[in-house]
């Protein structure tokens, strides 16, 4: 038998009826060996669920007419792809019905137990809507429920998997289902704990549920499917002139994703370098593309590549009593900054201050600094961008600079990184002196 394949299909890529048919089509190509497909919601779904748990959670009356909204985008797909009497209608039906009897109820006490409970919604509908939709087209599917697989720790909203029972219930659950000969199709994002209870992976969590799939499975490739060629050496939204990476090394892709390249989740890469699995980047607009290929052993010559991660806190913290930030000091912070679980992007220590930069997640940085504000002086500057500049070159840098405030910068052999803040550029014309 031939070595599995892992696809992942992402939010764009199922976002209407007519991608939906065109991952169908994509899928022909390839049913001559064993497949496992994880897909995420459709289109923009999870930013929308995220809606419902915020109005849920304020009780502001909004939550159903947001859910109402939801279910109605995902009734004119379902009624462009199947006859009116397909029991998919009751399905997809039944899952919503799940979050209705949620928002029955107070609220949660624990907010992100409530996130999961609502926000995983989106993908058992999506891939309870495909799968359907492949098995009308003669692609004999089979639905997972990947909480039978994927089992996680309890905190809720960013699970951690627990390895050895997964890969053990993957082989358990997933090999005779592959053995039947038919597509496997499941849910990324989603995982569940040991009590049966769901949790998430983390936002844009489906390519990592790919990876983890990838490696229980002993995969022999994973392809994610993406609206751009393959991966690109900067997001083609803000910037122009960006050019196509044919190979990129398990290293680079790492680097570049944990610093904000969307488009490869940073968590995938690891189980992936493990077992020296290829990873490749496809356009789903453009199947016969190339893509990038991804492995271990590809230390190309690479041309400049930027990241760029909004929405960062730069947090200065200082002693009260002058006394140096040394290491028990700097102990304490990381004790804080782990129970938090923080990612903590840049830092820079001088005698009696140190300097972190974080993704300003939620409440996170208001959190850690209520929790150390005792001890220490906090500062704490807001709505940031960190670049990361890999294999930089000054005319890049001096670009990327323009029109920024510089608060941080660091280097490290090619890579620049930099915490700016974007000035405000004022007409004189409209407010100086006429
Ligand atoms: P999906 O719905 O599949 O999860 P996303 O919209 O989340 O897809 O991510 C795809 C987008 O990621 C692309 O359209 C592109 O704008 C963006 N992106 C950011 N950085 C890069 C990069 N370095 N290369 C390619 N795409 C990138
Ligand atoms: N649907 C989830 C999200 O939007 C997971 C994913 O798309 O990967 O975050
Ligand atoms: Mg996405």
């Amino acid at each position: 038998m031939k070595k599995l394949k892992v696809f992942k299909f992402g939010g764009s890529s199922i976002r209407d009826a007519a991608n939906i048919e065109n991952v169908a089509s994509i899928l022909k190509s390839y049913l001559d060996r064993p497949l496992l497909v994880v897909v995420s919601a459709l289109g923009k779904t999870t930013n929308a669920l995220e809606e419902v748990v915020v109005a849920h959670a304020a009780q502001d009356g909004q939550a159903s007419e947001h859910l109402n909204g939801i279910k109605e985008q995902h009734y004119q797909i379902m009624a462009a792809l199947f006859p009116p009497e397909h029991e998919v209608f009751a399905s997809v039906n039944d899952h919503f019905v799940e979050v209705e009897w949620v928002l029955e109820e107070p609220p949660h006490e624990n907010y992100d137990y409530m996130y999961d409970q609502i926000v995983s919604v989106g993908e058992l509908v999506s891939s309870t809507i495909l799968a359907a939709y492949l098995n009308e087209v003669n692609i004999a599917t089979t639905w997972l429920d990947v909480r039978d697989v994927i089992l996680t720790d309890d905190i809720y909203r960013e699970g951690w998997v627990q390895w050895e029972e997964t890969v053990e219930r993957a082989n358990a659950k997933v090999s005779p289902l592959l053995e039947k000969g038919e597509v496997v199709l499941t849910q990324g994002f989603i995982g569940s704990t040991d009590s049966n209870e769901t949790t998430t992976l983390g936002r844009e969590g489906s390519d990592y549920t790919a990876a983890i799939f990838s490696f229980c499975l002993d995969a022999e490739d994973m392809t994610i499917w993406k609206d751009v060629p393959g991966v690109l050496t900067a997001d083609p939204r803000y910037f122009d002139n960006v050019v196509k990476l044919d190979r990129l090394s398990y290293r680079e892709a790492i680097e570049m994703t944990y610093y904000g390249a969307k488009v490869i989740h940073p968590k995938t890469i690891k189980p992936l370098q493990n077992k020296n699995i290829p990873l490749y980047v496809k356009s789903f607009i453009e199947p016969q593309g190339e893509g990038t290929f991804i492995s271990s052993d590809v230390e190309d010559h690479y041309p400049p590549m930027v990241a760029v991660e909004r929405n960062q806190a730069m947090v200065s913290i200082s002693t009260r009593d002058f006394s140096f930030v040394a290491e028990h000091h700097i102990s304490v912070l990381f004790n804080h900054i782990a129970a938090t679980r923080m990612q903590v992007n840049m830092m820079q220590n001088t005698a009696i201050s140190f300097i972190v930069c974080f993704n300003d997640i939620d409440d996170k940085v208001d959190r850690f600094a209520q929790n150390i504000q005792e001890d220490f002086k906090v500062l704490i500057d807001r709505d940031l961008e960190l670049i990361t500049v890999r294999h930089a070159q000054p005319a890049v840098l001096e670009n990327l600079r323009k029109g920024k405030i510089l608060l941080m910068e660091e280097r490290t052999k090619g890579t620049v990184q930099m915490v700016v803040k974007n000035v405000q550029v004022v007409d004189w014309k409209e407010t100086g002196p006429s």
